[in-house]
């Protein structure tokens, strides 16, 4: 579970970006933090960058395969 404190600072947000499951091993389409649907384990990465591969570490294979969804996300000034 992603932790905050200044609540000001964040805003819920119903973009389609954050629907999408990606595979590990893919690039990240967007910045941000993304939690394995599988095991709640949660990273934080550079867009364009790999996802975790199937064995990140604190993913047990018995949860079954790791997908990725975007759960955070910063937003820039232009
Ligand atoms: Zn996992």
């Amino acid at each position: 579970m992603a932790l905050y404190k200044q609540e000001q600072y964040l805003t819920k947000s119903n973009d389609v970006a954050f629907d999408s499951k990606y595979s590990p091993g893919t690039a990240a389409p967007h910045p941000g933090i993304y939690r394995c649907t599988s095991c709640g384990d949660e990273i934080a990465i550079a867009g364009g960058h790999i996802l975790p591969p199937q064995n990140h570490k604190q993913h047990n294979p018995s949860n079954g395969a790791v997908h990725w969804q975007l759960l955070v996300y910063p937003v820039q000034k232009k």
